[in-house]
């Protein structure tokens, strides 16, 4: 069963607020917007539309964590299109959990030496940490619970619910 965890008005009220703030950060700046393949595709969406900033938007697919417990890295299903060496990279996630896809996301793109790198997340687990990773700009904070909807998936299912809900039996 799925009941509402974060409602459609907060959410938007929540994002409207993020996009402020990253337009007053990047005031007359250009950022590619990194949409991390699939969860974050409905709130990278949403979040663009409230940036005033000029924005370039690029799409990464990896591996999820479970596989890169086993082999200790990322692997990149889909990469860049754009060239970010010297340009203002912001990552945007569905939500940061043992924080080890975004440790190794932005080692991945350190690399590529960014003007500046930041993170956007918009629900991060802190309980739930193994990698300390900085998250500049966070939606929400949970506590640990399964959640899915506004991107967010269960067995790829449930991305199209306009709020966020908590699975329960
Ligand atoms: P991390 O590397 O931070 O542990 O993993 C982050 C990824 O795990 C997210 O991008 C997401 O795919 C998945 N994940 C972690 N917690 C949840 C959750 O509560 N619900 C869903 N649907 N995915 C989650």
């Amino acid at each position: 069963m799925l009941s509402v965890f974060i409602s459609e008005e907060d959410i938007k009220k929540r994002v409207a607020e993020l996009g402020k703030e990253i337009s007053n950060d990047y005031k007359g700046e250009e950022i590619v917007v990194v949409v991390l393949l699939r969860g974050s595709f409905i709130f990278t969406a949403d979040l663009v539309r409230v940036i005033e900033s000029d924005v370039i938007v690029d799409f990464m697919v990896v591996s999820s964590y479970q596989g890169m417990e086993t082999s200790g890295e990322v692997r990149i299903f889909k990469d860049l299109a754009e060239n970010i060496h010297g340009r203002h990279v912001l990552i945007v996630e569905d939500i940061v959990d043992t924080g080890l896809t975004l440790t190794k996301i932005l080692d991945v793109m350190n690399s590529r030496n960014p003007k500046s790198l930041r993170t956007c997340s918009l629900l991060s687990k802190p309980s739930r940490r193994i990698k300390e990773v900085d998250i500049k700009y966070v939606g929400f904070t949970i506590e640990d619970k399964f959640v899915v909807g506004y991107g967010l998936d269960l067995d790829q299912k449930y991305r199209q619910i306009p709020y966020i809900a908590e699975v329960t039996e």
